[in-house]
């Protein structure tokens, strides 16, 4: 069998960046991991990611679940409603396909902090991997597997010539931190409203995380309104019963897109992470797909070869995935943020046959924990 390449570049410790350099250096490569941030600004992100069982596994495997289990808070139902047309299904554990269902969780939701201060640690302590974090990094030798984790707007990806399809939305979203009342503290709620999705995310002991879509100029507003004023109008959208008590951080608004790397390879480099793809946060799918990258680079290295081969095989694996999340993420938003008449009683109808049959729950459930590329197959333990 050809040798793997002697050295791996990873360019970008985000969280994709750093997972990626991390599963590596495990695996016995040696890799040099360059952030033009150092390691406190790498941390300071305020974002809560909703994390599913396709990255429990992986980051079971790499021996992290189990250190980042105080920081992991699980939801045990979601509760799924159409504004519009006053639908609504709550999934339970029950829903989950045999292989996750003894987990405690339909899902997770972790924050960036103790997430990336783990993933540093760790880092720091993994005698293959080099790290210069703020500061330059040497060249890589002729033979270097490069790996582009540098994020969305990847000079990398310019660098190497490689164009990306994109649709930005009309939609902005803006995140936010607030101690709710009325609503059980392990469920998570996916509210699907003509402005927008509006996801509440459980972070333990009262507060959720809000990741609330709209349409962008009125999320830059919101995010500048006066605490008392934000959490009026956030009780106005939120179901009866669910009150919101404080706000936790400063509410910040996201432009959002669909962006999509003609390929995901080039030459000895490859793209992961938001460098190759980004999707819109309905679902909490992003970094969940960003990580599945991580697991198709792990199984294309291991199979050994020239870092161009290695490149071109991780490319050749990873784009059917990645188009399906984007392509179901996308019609969900256009399909659910409005009152088209026409739309209304198939939206009504779907969620009703998703109320009334377990096997579809189980499906669709399936799909968001694991990426539809597992829907048919057996998964591990
Ligand atoms: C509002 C919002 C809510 C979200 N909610 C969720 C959620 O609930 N669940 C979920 O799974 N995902 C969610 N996401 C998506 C998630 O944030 C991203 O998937 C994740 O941050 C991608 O990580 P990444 O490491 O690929 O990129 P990034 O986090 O963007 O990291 C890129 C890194 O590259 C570095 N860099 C930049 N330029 C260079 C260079 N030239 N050389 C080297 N390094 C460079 C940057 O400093 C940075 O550290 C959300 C996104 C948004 C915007």
């Amino acid at each position: 069998m050809v040798p793997s390449p002697p050295e791996i570049h990873v360019l970008g410790a985000g969280p994709t960046g750093a997972l990626t350099a991390l599963a590596l250096g495990h695996r016995g490569q040696r890799v040099v991991l360059f952030d033009p941030l150092t390691a406190s600004e790498l941390q300071a992100r305020s974002r809560a990611y909703a994390i599913t069982h396709s990255s429990r596994r992986l980051l079971t495997n790499l021996g992290l679940w189990h250190d980042l289990r105080d920081a992991l808070v699980p939801f045990r139902d979601l509760d799924l409603r159409d504004v519009a047309t006053n639908a609504r299904v709550l999934f339970g554990l029950e829903d989950l396909t045999s292989a996750n269902r003894h987990h405690d969780g339909i899902g997770w939701i972790l924050d960036h902090r103790p997430l990336m201060k783990l993933l540093l640690a760790r880092l720091m302590a993994n005698g293959n991997v080099a790290m210069h974090l703020a500061e330059p990094s040497p060249n890589p030798s002729p033979d270097a597997l490069i790996v582009a984790a540098d994020g969305p707007r990847s000079p990398t990806r310019e660098a190497w010539g490689i164009r990306h399809w994109g649709i930005r939305y009309r939609q902005g979203c803006l995140t936010a931190k607030v101690a709710l009342r009325g609503l059980p503290h392990d469920r998570a709620c996916e509210l699907f409203r003509p402005e927008g999705p509006l996801a509440v995310l459980p972070l333990g002991q009262g507060t959720f995380q809000v990741v609330w879509s709209a349409p962008w100029q009125r999320c830059q507003q919101r995010s500048t309104l006066q605490r008392g004023a934000f959490l009026d109008q956030l009780a106005a959208v939120l179901p009866e019963g669910i009150e919101p008590d404080f706000l936790l951080d400063q509410p910040r608004a996201f432009p959002q897109q669909w962006l999509l790397a003609r390929r995901f390879h080039h030459g000895r480099g490859l793209l992961i992470g938001e460098a190759g793809h980004r999707c819109h946060p309905v679902g909490g799918q992003g970094l969940n797909l960003c990580w599945r990258d991580v697991d198709g680079l792990l199984r294309a290295v291991e199979r050994g070869g020239s870092a161009a081969t290695i490149a071109r095989r991780y490319g050749m694996s990873r784009w059917l995935d990645v188009l399906q999340v984007g392509v179901a993420t996308d019609l969900l938003v256009r399909v659910f943020s409005n009152r088209e008449p026409l739309l209304l009683p198939l939206r009504r109808l779907a969620l009703l046959l998703l109320k009334q049959f377990s096997g579809l729950r189980q499906l669709s459930l399936q799909a968001m924990s694991d990426g539809p590329m597992q829907l048919w197959r057996t998964l591990p333990n």
